[in-house]
């Protein structure tokens, strides 16, 4: 008897808040698969049933992924083939199902995605801020420790940071990103994208604080928080260190205006040499 051909694992974003923004082919794809891998099944058989869609759902979320991997992976090698949605957006975007994707690659068997909402990608894509190169972080740790630490090893990342936040952290992190960042450091807060109390707020780290502090309606919902990178900081560093040079070798040896001038600008020796 011959073997049957695998059958696909297909990775299926879903909308972030507005239904309207589930795609055709995602629908196509929920509907013909043999079952849809959730997140959250109760959450998922909703957004199944409002389009009238009935397929079996089985739960793949944090805790049993690596355990139900194996034997996804043989029933996919079997020919059945398999949704994976998470709660919102794109399945794998601080979301699961990265151990399965990957068991499924290395068995040599197709992953397919269908793509559409991604909060971050939405968020950068109507925020105003550099997008040619970011940096996406997902959430910061939820300690204050470790957040603080993870912000230091991002202070001088020139790429535009993409951060996510819930409702209960939001003003903590906000605040440690003023503290550690810099609070004049120009940073757009995308809350609710795509529903109702969708909210675009523009402005300097402190001045966000400032705004979430006075208003309680600021401070609900789901957050991204986009922050510019520190280039326009390195730029100014560089700059002033060229000056500094300059005035200095006009009374010292060069090695040694170079020296002082790299201690107090921060910017590396040779850096200083080129430009006027
Ligand atoms: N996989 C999802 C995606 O593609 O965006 C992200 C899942 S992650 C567990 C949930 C976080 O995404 C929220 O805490 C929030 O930071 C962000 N998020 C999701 N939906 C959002 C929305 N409608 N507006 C703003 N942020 C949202």
């Amino acid at each position: 008897m011959s073997q049957p051909s695998p059958g696909t694992l297909f990775v299926v974003a879903t909308p972030i808040g507005n239904l309207e923004d589930l795609s055709p082919r995602a629908l196509r794809t929920l509907r013909e698969c043999d079952a849809v891998l959730a997140e959250d099944t109760r959450h998922t058989r909703q957004l199944l049933a409002h389009f009238g869609i009935e397929r079996p759902l089985q739960a793949l979320h944090e805790h049993n992924e690596a355990q139900q991997a194996a034997s996804l992976v043989e029933a996919l090698r079997a020919g059945r083939s398999f949704a994976l949605v998470s709660d919102a957006g794109t399945p794998l975007v601080s979301d699961p199902g990265f151990r399965l994707v990957r068991a499924a690659r290395a068995a040599g068997l197709t992953v397919s995605p269908v793509p559409g909402p991604c909060a971050a990608i939405a968020a950068l894509s109507a925020a105003g801020l550099p997008s040619d190169r970011f940096v996406f972080e997902g959430f910061l740790p939820a300690k204050v420790g470790a957040r603080r630490q993870r912000l230091l090893e991002l202070r001088e990342e020139s790429r535009t940071l993409v951060l996510y936040e819930s409702a209960h952290r939001i003003e903590e992190s906000l605040a440690d990103c003023a503290g550690v960042l810099g609070g004049g450091r120009h940073a757009v807060l995308a809350r609710e994208l795509t529903k109702r109390f969708e909210t675009l707020l523009d402005g300097a780290l402190d001045a966000l604080c400032r705004r979430l502090a006075e208003d309680p309606d600021q401070r609900r919902g789901e957050f991204v928080l986009l922050i510019e990178g520190a280039a326009a900081d390195a730029d100014a560093a560089l700059a002033q260190g060229r000056r500094l040079y300059a005035l200095l070798s006009e009374h010292l040896p060069p090695s040694q205006a170079a020296r002082v001038a790299a201690e107090f600008s921060g910017v590396p020796r040779k850096a200083l040499y080129g430009g006027g």
